[in-house]
């Protein structure tokens, strides 16, 4: 849910008017009650051809566009790397689109960065589902029928997910490993208890801080150091990702086959293709007495506080875009000009 109560609450009392979508907070155990009581109209999405500004979490279908009126500014997830004709449509209607995705990630914008919030939820749910699919315990138990040995994880790609995933397989005692491309990320895996593997091979990092797409010489190298490493683990979560690009290939079928039965791979890189060659997007599969878990839009299963924190990110880009609920769009910003994706021509003009 793009805002909770509380954000409602506290958006109305800065100066927006805010009308909610009847039932929209539903899954997320926000009721219509709550939002009423926060001081929000209840509406059809239909009103949201009446409205100056929609946030929202996800993409709109295109007969919503079809309804939106030229200069209404829309707010959302709305994959602008990848979904080119999503991108042209809201442009032919005239919308003032900002993708969250496209939020410069500076310490300005820190409170807007809904990619971070949600990958640190996504990082923290892919090792409770790992731990639950696993038929090993986490952590060593010393009990008085003997010892239990801890599970052996592993991380792959160490952004923000991977390293929330880290901190969490740690504080159920599993015994974490992780690998990243880019070499700065060593220092920080070993500062929250987790032994860097070093394959012998150091990747590039952009100005953003991103990973640099690997030569495919790079990305055999990686392969075949990473293969003979895997079948170590019990649990591997992956999350190596590329901004635009499909996901890496990190765990061809023939790794999976040489894993031990009961090993669990958690891919939350699934919505992008996936880093193990047989995730099957959105399905939980069984290969060879190996789950491989490929479930999209993880955040979404912990809805509650996947919506409190996203809420927070898109109240902070609503003021920033619209102080005190006036909308008041400077493109000599770098968020605003950053974020924003489409927008009429008049004002590229201006
Ligand atoms: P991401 O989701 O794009 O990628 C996840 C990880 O996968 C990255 O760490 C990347 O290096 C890694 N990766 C890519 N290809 C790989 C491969 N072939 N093998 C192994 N790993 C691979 O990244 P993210 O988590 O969104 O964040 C990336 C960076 O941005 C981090 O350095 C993070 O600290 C930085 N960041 C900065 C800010 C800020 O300054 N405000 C905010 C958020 C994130």
């Amino acid at each position: 849910m793009a805002l909770t109560p509380e954000a409602v609450t506290k958006l109305i009392a800065s100066g927006f008017e805010l009308a909610v979508e009847r039932g929209a907070g539903t899954s997320a155990r926000f009721t219509d009650e709550a939002y009423l009581d926060a001081g929000a109209e209840l509406v059809a999405p239909e009103a949201a051809a009446d409205c100056a500004g929609i946030v929202r979490v996800g993409r709109p279908e295109p007969a919503e566009v079809e309804r939106l009126a030229a200069g209404t500014v829309l707010i959302g997830f709305l994959q602008p790397l990848s979904d080119a004709e999503g991108v042209e449509r809201l442009r032919a209607q005239g919308v003032v689109a900002f993708a969250m995705e496209s939020i410069p990630r500076t310490t300005r914008a820190q409170s807007m960065d809904a990619l971070s919030s949600q990958a640190t939820i996504a990082g923290y749910k892919a090792v409770l589902l790992a731990a639950d699919r696993s038929p090993k315990l986490f952590p060593l138990l010393m009990t008085a029928a003997g010892t239990i040995a801890p599970a052996r994880v592993l991380v792959l790609g160490a952004g923000v997910a991977g390293l929330q995933a880290i901190a969490t397989a740690r504080r159920l005692g599993a015994v974490v490993s992780a690998f990243d491309v880019r070499p700065a990320v060593a220092e920080q895996v070993a500062s929250i208890g987790a032994a860097f593997l070093d394959l012998g091979l150091k990747g590039e990092e952009t100005e953003g801080g991103y990973a640099r797409e690997l030569t495919p010489e790079q990305q055999q190298a990686q392969q075949d150091a990473l293969s003979a490493r895997i079948p170590d683990f019990d649990v591997v979560i992956t999350t190596a990702a590329v901004p635009g690009r499909p996901a890496p290939t990190l765990i061809p079928a023939a790794v999976v086959d040489a894993m031990h039965e009961g090993s669990v791979i958690i891919d939350l890189a699934a919505e992008t293709g996936g880093n193990c060659e047989l995730t099957q997007p959105g399905r939980e599969i069984e290969h060879g007495g190996v789950m491989i878990v490929g479930l999209t839009n993880v955040p979404s299963l912990m809805p509650a506080d996947a919506s409190r924190l996203y809420a927070r990110n898109v109240s902070a880009l609503l003021e920033h875009l619209a102080p005190g609920g006036e909308l008041a769009l400077d493109f000599d910003d770098e968020i605003t000009a950053g974020a924003c994706v489409t927008r009429p021509t008049a004002e590229v003009a201006a």
